[in-house]
């Protein structure tokens, strides 16, 4: 193996480099401990601005206007998700996929009501 920080290479079981001194160990991830893990379900943290704008458009989509834009939104935003670096929105997508989706159905059937 060799160094984290400068290259150097390393026995097997050494803990700092000989090299620069830098610590071998890899910061352990445990679950959880990510203060953007634990935020992203509150805040939209880690998501794309699609996916926040499809969940915000999913939700008016009660207001019938905003449901298309819900499900472009909602499409965009869950392909920037499956090509960019954004971890998290997916839910948020689906909202504005779903939500979009009922509501726009809900337009040819209120103009014939009308
Ligand atoms: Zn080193």
């Amino acid at each position: 193996m060799y160094c984290t920080n400068c290259g150097h290479q390393l026995e097997q079981d050494d803990r700092f480099c000989r090299s620069c001194g830098g610590s071998q160990f890899p910061q352990p991830r445990t679950p959880g401990s990510d203060p953007v893990e634990q935020l992203h379900h509150v805040l939209p943290v880690g998501a794309p601005l699609m996916a926040l704008l499809a969940g915000y458009l999913g939700l008016f989509s009660v207001l019938i206007l905003p449901a298309p834009f819900a499900i472009i939104a909602g499409i965009v935003g869950l392909r920037q998700i499956k090509t960019g670096p954004h971890k998290y929105g997916t839910l948020r997508c689906w909202t504005g996929i779903v939500m979009g989706g009922i509501f726009t159905a809900l337009v040819p059937v209120l103009l014939i009501i009308s």
